[in-house]
Order: structure tokens, then sequence, then C-alpha cells
């Protein structure tokens, strides 16, 4: 009974409505911490981890020698790799494929990684936009290696310390 008559009371004086003027009275004035995006960005942790991408050695030939580590590490099966060996004796993958739904952005693939082939930049402005995008495969991800191949290698030096 007692407590209706507290609830009766409060909705005819509006309390609960002062209560939310009173909460945005106090931030009226303040600083405010949204930003503009895109045209506005927050800072981006050193180590984020975003887009992957497939790196090439200077000379254009690519890094990955299919060991299969990353695959063998990924902890979401995301990975999905096929090889075969060259005329000369290199092997060289011939299908290297990453589900981004399946992906947790762990870095496992690239922490594993013995020749500093696959990694994940610090991109993460990129949308699935139809079925089908969210595989990506081995020409897409050395594009986007050959893309940001300058930035990566200049994240890479700067983080060297910690690795
Ligand atoms: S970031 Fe983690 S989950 Fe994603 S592909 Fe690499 S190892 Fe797999
Ligand atoms: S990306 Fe690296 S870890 Fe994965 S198969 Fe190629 S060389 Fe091995």
């Amino acid at each position: 009974m007692l407590a209706k008559l507290k609830q009766l009371i409060k909705s005819f004086t509006l309390f609960e409505l002062i209560l939310g003027l009173k909460q945005t009275g106090k931030h009226l004035f303040t600083r405010k911490i949204t930003v503009q995006y895109p045209e506005e960005k927050t800072p981006k942790s050193a180590r984020f981890r975003g887009v992957h991408a497939l790196r090439r050695y200077p000379n254009g030939e690519e890094r990955c020698i299919a060991c299969k580590l990353c695959e063998a590490v990924c902890p979401a099966l995301a990975i999905t790799i096929e090889s075969e060996q060259r005329a000369d004796g290199s092997r060289r993958t011939t299908r290297y494929e990453i589900d981004l739904f399946k992906c947790i952005y762990c870095g496992f693939c690239e922490e594993s990684c013995p020749v500093d082939s696959i990694v994940e930049t610090s991109e993460s402005e990129f949308a699935i936009l139809a079925r089908g995008q969210n595989i990506l495969d081995k020409n897409l991800l050395l594009a986007i290696g050959d893309k940001y191949e300058e930035k990566i290698a200049a994240e890479r030096a700067e983080d060297a310390p910690y690795r």
C-alpha cells in the first residue's frame, strides 16, 4: 500500500522526469566526448588488430612459404591453406583464405608466422557488404599487403621492442 502511494506521488510530481533532466543539465556544459566520424577519429591503440594482409619481400616475391603454422594455430579454424611445390623446389600456397566471420582477431596467425607474411594491419575501415565478401582470398590478402606495405613495415619496426 505504502509502495503504491509512493509511486503515485512520484508520478504526480514528475519525480523521475526531474531526475532525468538533472542528469541532462549536469552534462549540458561539460566538454563533449563524441567525435564527428569519419572526419574526426579517436586514437587507436598501437597494438590494434585490423584487417589481415599477406606481405611480399621487396623483390615482389610472396613471403608465405606455406608452412601452415597459422592455419594450425588459429583457434577459430578461420584459415584454409592448400599448397604445392614449385619447379625450383620452393613451396607456395595455391589457396590461402581467411573467413572473417570466424576470425576473432586474436593475432595468433601473425605471431606464429616465421617469415612475417600474414599480418593484421591497423586498418579498421572495412566492411562486408555482400555474401561471400567475408572470405579474404590470397589475391585480396596480397593486394591489401601491397597497398599498406609501407605502413605495415613502419608499424612493425615501431613495435619491434615488444616482440
Ligand atoms: S586473428 Fe586469430 S582467429 Fe583470426 S585468422 Fe588469425 S589466428 Fe585465426
Ligand atoms: S602465412 Fe606464415 S605461418 Fe601461414 S603458412 Fe604462410 S608462412 Fe606459414
